[in-house]
């Protein structure tokens, strides 16, 4: 990082103590000169010209994602997006009975969950889940490590199994394992770990069936449970959703980091001709897009191009790196940067801490947005506890309006993805998408909840299909769905037939 010259201003400017002010929870208005804020103006008009969406760009990144759906189910390694088959063809009907565990691993925690099902009537008749943290030292040792801690935490909770939830005579317990990082499925209960990804360096797994790793794992711990269902988070919650609602089609997880899941007809997958599945009763399946791979035709700044090639995989993950909750905070915190150094917008220089990757967070830019006081206190004080910036009220302003320029390209960019998901849908399916009721389960933290994401997401959406199309199509938040969908799916695929 280099080092923060002083702001080029010219003219003098009545510096405020900038280490003076105590981090409390008031920040008062400092009368740091506003040439500077004024000097930022060009810069945010430049960068609201370069992320704009009008309704052209819109249709331009819904019809490049359709394409790069097409190629990718065309053929594995082209310039197509991965488009990962789940090998889940059997959905959740809600007819689903019994008792059903899940499992889901996807960062530094993990859950696990039972839950009774009761069949169309009585539906979920009772769940309960627990959460476990992973010892640092487990994410840098063994396969077998990491599989038995996580074995001996399941073991225990099925310990605490009460008389509420009865597993049907003969049956062994079955889990539901929702594994997100990045696998080579082979059916739907077993699939090779290709690397981990998040922070994880567990030795001896890569190229192994994570679902043995598991299985194994629980039969030393004498625990009499086996896998039916290996998912990503996407795929599970899409199944969640599903399982309330016949009409969900496309699951979309917006939080750290994006993906998103859509159900395809097996027959227009021509990289499915090959290993065809053996019975030839599969004729949907659930596809994995990967669609944070996706780059084309996304209007991109010089911001979006430093912060990749700063990142840990540049040039990889730009559609992911655009619009998830991982990125917002620090694209902002580079257009801000900008801003400190040439146009002084807090003071004769930046702010030490501004200079640091990461510091400012998507949800402090989603807290800044929700400031609607006259002299925009919070963003003041979290401009100040945050970043030791020092603001002025028309520097608070031009910050709200840099944090709305980015996470309204953002939204809007999701949203073209959806409508991009659904055209290819509509176009090269049987399925019927937008002449009857669709359904788009959303989910994820960034999703759940930044309102004005929400809010640019929908209206482009609205924009794209026109308003009586889109009167079809409904973008709902669901809640917990992938915790329930993996274990849903480990009912589905069951090995006692229902
Ligand atoms: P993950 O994607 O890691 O599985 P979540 O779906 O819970 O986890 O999403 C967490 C992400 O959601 C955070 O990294 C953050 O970017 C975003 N987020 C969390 N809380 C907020 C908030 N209050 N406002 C905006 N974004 C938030
Ligand atoms: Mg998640």
């Amino acid at each position: 990082m280099s080092a923060v010259g002083a702001g080029t201003v010219a003219g003098s400017l009545s510096v405020v103590c900038r280490r003076g002010c105590p981090p409390g929870r008031r920040s008062p208005v400092v009368a740091v000169r506003s040439g500077g804020v004024a000097a930022a103006a060009p810069i945010l008009t430049q960068l609201r010209g370069k992320c704009a969406t009008p309704l052209p760009v819109l249709r331009r990144v819904a019809d490049a994602m359709a394409a790069d759906i097409r190629a990718g189910l065309a053929a594995d390694g082209g310039d197509g997006l991965p488009m990962i088959l789940s090998y889940v063809d059997t959905l959740p009907t809600g007819g689903e009975k019994g008792l059903f565990y899940a499992l889901d691993l996807g960062g530094t925690n993990f859950r696990v969950l039972r839950v009774q099902l009761g069949g169309k009537d009585g539906r979920v008749i009772d769940t309960e889940f627990q959460q476990v943290s992973i010892p640092q030292e487990l994410m840098f040792g063994t396969t077998e490590e990491l599989f038995d801690f996580i074995a001996s935490e399941l073991a225990r909770f099925v310990e605490k199994e009460g008389d509420r939830f009865q597993l049907r005579q003969e049956m062994k317990r079955e889990i539901g394992f929702t594994f997100s990082f990045p696998v080579k499925q082979t059916s739907v209960d077993s699939g090779i770990l290709i690397k981990w990804t998040k922070g994880f360096a567990v030795s001896g797994t890569a190229g192994r069936d994570v679902v043995a790793c598991l299985n194994e794992a629980m039969e030393r711990q004498g625990l009499n449970m086996h896998v039916t269902a290996l998912v990503n988070d996407t795929v599970a919650t899409l199944a969640g959703a599903r399982y309330w609602d016949d009409d969900v089609m496309v699951a979309v997880i917006l939080g750290t980091g994006t993906n998103a899941c859509y159900i395809e007809h097996t027959d227009v997958i021509p990289k499915l001709q090959g290993p065809k599945p053996s019975s030839g009763r599969m004729v949907l399946q659930i596809i994995n897009t990967e669609w944070g791979a996706f780059s084309n035709s996304l209007p991109l700044t010089e911001f979006d191009r430093d912060m990749d090639s700063a990142s840990i995989n540049p040039g990889e993950q730009i559609f992911e790196k655009t619009i998830s909750g991982m990125y917002l905070g620090e694209i902002v915190r580079r257009i801000l940067l900008k801003m400190a150094n040439t146009t002084a917008l807090f003071g004769v220089s930046a702010p030490e801490k501004l200079c640091t990757p990461f510091t400012l967070s998507t949800p402090n830019i989603c807290a800044m947005q929700q400031d609607e006081s006259d002299d925009l206190l919070t963003v003041g004080t979290i401009l100040n506890d945050v970043v030791g910036a020092q603001s002025s009220l028309s520097a608070r302003k031009t910050v709200v309006e840099v944090c709305d320029t980015i996470v309204e390209r953002a939204g809007r960019l999701a949203g073209a993805g959806v409508v991009g998901i659904l055209q290819k849908m509509e176009q090269d399916s049987k399925s019927l998408i937008f002449g009857k009721r669709t359904v788009v389960a959303m989910d994820g933290g960034l999703y759940g909840h930044y309102p004005q994401y929400r809010k640019y997401l929908q209206d482009a959406v609205t924009e794209l299909l026109g308003p009586e199309t889109s009167k079809n199509v409904v973008i709902d938040h669901t809640k917990d769905g992938s915790g329930i969908g993996a274990a849903l799916l480990a009912a589905a695929n069951s090995k006692y037939a229902n």
